[in-house]
């Protein structure tokens, strides 16, 4: 492999302190590595983040759990392991197997769980979201009835905010009055639940949300829980609104993607380079080609035009701007002013010096698109 990641064990353990502090240590932080751990390796990371002193991982779905579990388990570790994305009846088997917890959130979910009575479940309530939860009201009250008689344990209870990073949001507002009303209505059918959250990273980055969650659990007698994904990774949503965010100037990015100089040239002025000639040299130019292309999840938007500069690498510590288009699996960079650059050198492509939020600016995204899109063979 020319092109690979290099993943930061200390910084990936010192971003869960910092998490784990700003939580609050009354809190506990379910360590979200779902999406292959937003593209750094769920199965590297896991075993990191609970050695780190993580209790629980969330993942995308049933499989995803299972290679999490026998990662651990070959560790020789352990955790509670949350499955955040759905599951269908042909999951039941590895739920079961693997120890996982499923989310729930319908009377389907409750049917295809019957067969393993006293499996302990986290349900979802859609406040808000419009994506996944069950609707507070009867068809909560109906919910919780089910899965008592299916006899399954809900052991956490919970909600997800849609715009948790804009401070003074009148839809998180909703949200949190909605998630009030559920734990009412939790209390009232007698149910007390290990855990409650509602939070993800933008939403303990922003102080309003955390204070409101502890208050609520303390009410239920259940542990307050944290979601956190980015912040693990480094990264944070900008806050917006008048707060001061609390994590992200204490977070520090874990993933650093590189690439190795396949060869050096030189460019006549005049010369254009790669597919159709967007970029021509005026001048003499000195150009290394990386083995790294879209193909591994470099996006196209930082292809550079004359006009339009477009994203850079790090080279002997400076940036080297990418000149032309972006190729499936090949990138031609400048150094022209980095004469000591030859075959074999390694550039930063992403990392120190040139982050996701710059490549997610470039290609009008947002950080987690980025990391998730760097392919599982880099
Ligand atoms: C992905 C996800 C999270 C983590 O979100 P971050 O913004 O990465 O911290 C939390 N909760 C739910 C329900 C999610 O789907």
């Amino acid at each position: 492999m020319n092109n690979w990641i290099e993943l930061s064990a200390e910084r990936l353990t010192a971003n869960l302190r910092v998490i784990q502090t700003v939580a609050g240590l009354d809190t506990t932080v379910l360590a979200v590595i779902k999406a292959n751990a937003y593209g750094h390796g769920a199965e590297d990371c896991a075993p990191i983040l609970v050695r780190a002193g993580a209790t629980w991982l969330g993942v995308t779905c049933a499989n995803e759990g299972a290679r999490v579990r026998l990662a651990l388990a070959a560790a020789g570790l352990t955790a509670e392991i949350l499955i955040m994305s759905g599951f269908l009846p042909a999951d039941v088997a590895a739920i079961h197997q693997h120890s996982l917890t499923p989310v729930v959130w319908s009377q389907e979910h409750v049917a295809w769980l019957a067969g393993y009575p006293a499996t302990r479940v986290h349900l979802e309530v859609d406040t808000g979201m419009g994506r996944q939860g069950v609707t507070p009201g009867p068809e909560l009250d109906a919910l919780l009835a089910e899965l008592a008689a299916a006899g399954l344990v809900a052991d956490g209870i919970f909600t997800h905010f849609c715009s948790s990073e804009v401070t003074g949001s009148p839809l998180t507002h909703l949200q949190q009055q909605r998630f009030s009303g559920v734990v009412a209505q939790v209390q009232a059918a007698g149910l007390c639940p290990t855990y409650l959250h509602a939070a993800n990273s933008s939403a303990l980055d922003n102080p309003e949300a955390a204070a409101w969650l502890a208050r609520l659990a303390s009410r239920l007698g259940a542990h307050p829980m944290v979601r956190t994904g980015l912040s693990l990774y480094g990264y944070a949503l900008p806050i917006e609104g008048a707060v001061t965010a609390r994590l992200r100037p204490l977070l520090q990015p874990v993933l650093t993607w590189k690439a190795h100089v396949l060869s050096v040239r030189s460019l006549a002025a005049g010369d254009t380079v790669g597919y159709n000639a967007i970029f021509t040299a005026e001048r003499e130019m000195r150009v290394a080609l990386l083995p790294v292309g879209y193909a591994d999840g470099l996006r196209r938007e930082l292809s550079a035009t004359n006009a339009k500069p477009g994203g850079w690498v790090m080279l002997h510590g400076v940036r080297a701007a990418i000149l032309g288009r972006i190729s499936m699996n090949l990138t031609v960079v400048d150094v022209t002013d980095i004469p000591s650059v030859q075959a074999g050198d390694e550039a930063i492509v992403l990392g120190d010096g040139i982050t996701a939020d710059d490549h997610a600016a470039l290609a009008r995204t947002i950080s987690y698109e980025i990391l998730c899109g760097i392919h599982p063979c880099v």
